[in-house]
């Protein structure tokens, strides 16, 4: 089955990943801009990481016939540093019109801080001057429902009215409903050690619907598996489930979100 990865960090995978995906059906993938493991030391490594995400990881996805599209930010690890923080805001415009680009993510919070709220803001306010999808990133474990309901409360504020232009990542059991009933499109991270397996995300799809729902692998330089999706296509199969049904979640949902971006274009293979 032919299927999107709507959230993974392909800069810390290996040119025969993408060879991998190509083979398992994957025909695009969608990569926020991500912490690098360390803390970028100036705003020029954050120039030169958007270059590597609007040129290059294009070239090497299309090796293998792979479309490759990126959102842009600083992650809120590093939110913490103000100034750093804004000098890349004001930077991002230098690349929103760029091929490729679908808008500003992955914005969020980690620790809850008040400064990754400040910079939230800040990203979600160019998010709406400029009229970009948002890609939105909530936090791990104890701090989830916390941090979703935080985020949610800041979307109201600041960006009410878009609920259909933002995609709220990592959802489980827990955060869900508050991300789908407020409007929302919601995706389900398959990650081996948190988050979530195909299990939970099949037993997710079940109770939610397809609707305003993704399934990503949001693999990374961490132990992360890049072939997550297929092994939900694979689990929703197993129940049953039609291939319609499942291919609404893995391929039409991704390019119905983002296809609201105008710069979006996609040919689907006959
Ligand atoms: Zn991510």
């Amino acid at each position: 089955m032919q299927y999107i990865d709507p959230h993974i960090h392909m800069v810390s995978r290996t040119t025969d990943d993408y060879e991998t995906l190509a083979k398992m059906g994957c025909v695009g993938v969608s990569e926020p801009a991500f912490w690098a493991g360390f803390d970028r030391s100036g705003v020029e490594g954050f120039r030169d990481y958007f270059r590597q995400l609007t040129q290059f990881e294009p070239t090497r996805a299309g090796w293998y016939g792979v479309r490759h599209w990126t959102w842009l930010c600083i992650n809120a690890k590093e939110a913490e540093n103000l100034s750093l923080s804004r000098d890349v805001l004001a930077m991002i415009p230098e690349f929103l019109d760029l091929p490729g680009v679908l808008g500003i993510g992955e914005i969020g919070l980690n620790k809850n801080t008040p400064n990754e709220a400040t910079i939230f803001l800040e990203h979600v306010e160019l998010a709406v001057k400029h009229d970009e999808l948002i890609l939105i990133h909530t936090p791990h474990l104890q701090d989830k429902l916390q941090g979703t309901r935080m985020i949610l409360d800041m979307l109201r504020s600041d960006a009410g009215g878009r609920e259909g232009r933002v995609l709220v990542d990592h959802v489980e059991e827990h955060t869900i409903a508050h991300v789908l009933e407020a409007g929302y499109w919601a995706g389900m991270t398959l990650y081996p050690t948190t988050k979530c397996s195909p299990q939970r995300a099949a037993d997710m799809a079940e109770r939610y619907g397809p609707e305003r729902l993704m399934v990503n692998s949001a693999g990374d330089w961490g132990p992360s598996r890049p072939t997550a999706v297929p092994d939900f296509i694979l689990e929703m199969r197993r129940r049953g489930h039609s291939e319609a049904a499942i291919k609404r979640i893995v391929y039409d949902n991704p390019l119905e979100f983002f296809g609201q971006c105008r710069r979006f274009d996609f040919e689907p293979r006959a």
